[in-house]
């Protein structure tokens, strides 16, 4: 078997002041980015805007060693849905079916953020057709977790992490390690593939 070897470290879950709830402003974001010693990229998964990930990508142009995944964390009738690799807004209000092909068409995937905590789809994620489930969730309970983490092997998704930060503190507590070169396409083909391991920091 072919030894794995993880060499990007992304946050896939991060919002900034864009999603309304957030205090984490574009620049903020960039510098802790830059200034991180291995997390070197970040998907900026605001609540139904893209706005965040433009302005964020746009600051990023002038550093090197960072990577801007565009992503949206879409609000659907059951709870919350993260499509990655995609700049635009689905139409509102959207199911999750017409989220999922709404990705798909764009070369996007579709992860399944907290599904056992509020706002996640919960048992309904086994009857869609989504690319990852995001465990752990540093938001969610340890017993939400691992009713993710179940899920998770019962439908054979692998799973991926992001901090889910609204605040500066929040950033990078939970994150991926992926089996990619640095650029987005190659990263979601990794995620979709399982070449990925998540971990935590302190
Ligand atoms: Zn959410
Ligand atoms: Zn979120």
């Amino acid at each position: 078997m072919r030894k794995i070897n993880f060499v990007q470290a992304i946050d896939l879950h991060v919002h900034t002041k864009y999603s309304g709830d957030s205090k984490i402003t574009p620049k903020e974001l960039v510098d802790q980015l830059h200034a991180h010693p291995f997390i070197k990229g970040v998907a900026i998964t605001d609540h139904d805007t893209i706005r965040g990930y433009e302005e964020v990508s746009k600051l990023a142009k002038t550093y090197e060693d960072i990577l801007i995944i565009p992503g949206i964390e879409v609000s659907v009738e059951n709870g919350h849905l993260i499509i990655l690799g995609v700049e635009e807004c689905p139409k509102y209000p959207s199911s999750i079916e017409s989220v999922i092909d709404f990705a798909k068409e764009r070369d996007g995937i579709v992860v399944i953020p907290h599904p056992y905590r509020e706002l996640g789809i919960g048992d309904i994620s086994e009857d869609i057709e989504a690319d990852a489930i995001e465990v752990p969730n540093p938001h969610a309970t340890q017993e939400e977790n691992k009713k993710a983490e179940n899920l998770a092997r019962k439908i054979n998704l692998p799973c991926v992490a992001g901090s889910d930060a609204h605040s500066l503190q929040e950033m990078w507590r939970a994150y991926t390690k992926v089996d990619a070169k640095q650029e987005i396409e190659g990263i979601l083909k990794a995620i979709k593939d399982g070449r990925v391991k998540v971990a935590t920091t302190k």
